[in-house]
This record gives C-alpha cells, sequence and structure tokens, in this order.
C-alpha cells in the first residue's frame, strides 16, 4: 500500500510513447484513479471515515505517477524530476492532512459509518482490478506484468484494511479500527513522500552535474 506504487511505464519510456493504444489505456488510469480519489474523500467525509480519507492517498499518487508516464515522460530528466516533486509534495500536505485529522477522530472518538466504508472500499478494490485487468491486456510489448502484480496487490491491501477497519467498526461500535488504519495507511503515504522527494532531488543533482544541456532554470 505503498504511495506510490503503480509505476507503470517509466522503464519502457519509448516504447509506451509510440504506443497510442497504451496512451488511451494510461489515460483512462489516469481518469479512474483521479476519479476515485476524489469519490473517497468525499465518502471519507460524508462518513467521517479517515481510513477511506488515508486510502485515497494511493489513489492521488497513483494518478500521478499515470500523468507523469503520459505528459512528462518524454521530457529532460531535471523536468521529470520536478513533476515528482509536485507529486511528493501533494502526497506529503493530503498525508499530514489525513494524520491530523485522524488524531483529532481519535481525540473526539468519531465513529464512522461502517456502511458507507464497505462500499466505497468494496468499489475502491473493483476500481484497482479493473484498471490492472486493462493494464494487463493491453501492455507494451515486454511491459511489466509484474510491476501490475506488484501494484495491484499493494493497493488491494490497503483497500482490504479499509473493508476490515468497517468491519471492526461495525462488531466494535468503536472507531479505533479506522484510525489504526489510516495511521498505518498516511504513515506510509509519509514515508513515500519522503523517498520520493529524495530520489527527484538526486535526479536534480545528477541533471545540473551531467551538463550544460541537462541544467535548464534550477
Ligand atoms: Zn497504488
Amino acid at each position: 500500500m505503498s504511495a506510490h506504487c503503480c509505476d507503470h511505464g517509466h522503464e519502457h519510456a519509448s516504447a509506451a510513447a509510440a504506443s497510442p493504444v497504451y496512451r488511451r489505456v494510461l489515460r483512462v488510469a489516469l481518469a479512474v484513479n483521479l476519479a476515485m480519489f476524489v469519490v473517497e474523500i468525499g465518502a471519507g467525509l460524508a462518513a467521517e471515515s479517515v481510513s477511506l480519507l488515508a486510502d485515497s492517498l494511493d489513489f492521488l499518487g497513483d494518478a500521478g505517477n499515470y500523468a507523469i508516464s503520459l505528459f512528462v515522460l518524454g521530457m529532460a530528466l531535471h523536468w521529470r524530476a520536478r513533476a515528482s516533486l509536485v507529486k511528493a509534495a501533494s502526497m506529503a500536505a493530503f498525508g499530514a492532512w489525513v494524520a491530523i485529522t485522524t488524531i483529532g477522530h481519535a481525540m473526539a472518538g468519531t465513529v464512522p459509518e461502517a456502511p458507507v466504508m464497505g462500499v466505497v472500499g468494496a468499489l475502491a478494490l473493483a476500481a484497482n482490478f479493473g484498471v490492472a485487468l486493462l493494464l494487463y491486456r493491453w501492455r507494451n510489448g515486454d511491459s511489466n506484468m509484474r510491476s501490475v502484480w506488484i501494484c495491484t496487490r499493494n493497493d488491494a491491501i490497503g483497500n482490504l484494511a479499509v473493508l476490515a477497519a468497517a468491519l471492526g467498526v461495525f462488531g466494535s461500535g468503536s472507531g479505533w479500527p479506522d484510525y489504526l488504519v489510516a495511521a498505518i495507511m498516511s504513515g506510509l503515504a509519509l514515508v513515500g513522500a519522503v523517498q520520493v522527494t529524495r530520489a527527484a532531488v538526486a535526479e536534480l543533482r545528477h541533471a545540473r552535474e551531467s551538463g550544460p544541456q541537462a541544467v535548464g532554470s534550477l
């Protein structure tokens, strides 16, 4: 459930860019992930469920990766690194907001609406498997069945954690299963944002050192 698990296309940049069908698939994947990001935030706020809010972080990170694959991948390294920094910064901001909201809910003893968590968690699971099927079916040449599988498995673990939290809340009448899952997932998202930032900063340094044509306006 790492926040930046679905990194399709980076290894096969030129091939992916050359295939209009694969680009269309990436656009659908981007749209589904953005839509589910919005749906989970809306449902999380309406049902007062912080684990739904935390699960939406993965959709945000994956949408960022698809956007980078589609629009930035063919560009120079320092532009890709900057796009990654923007992604990491927005994930860190959302992750921090989810973490703070989780602490607030834990202190207030907020009990989320378990049925909404269950329905939206199941929808998120279906969306992730739908995107995985699409990517697998239209995978580009030697492209990465393994990375699609790892990404989908990690996303499914997050979705199942939300479903488990829904069951826990339903069974116990307490919000703690929700807070616990949200704390773990927002923590992972923050760690992921730090890792992406570190890698992007290293890439920017590399781009600066590798010659004047790659410098740009740092
Ligand atoms: Zn993911």
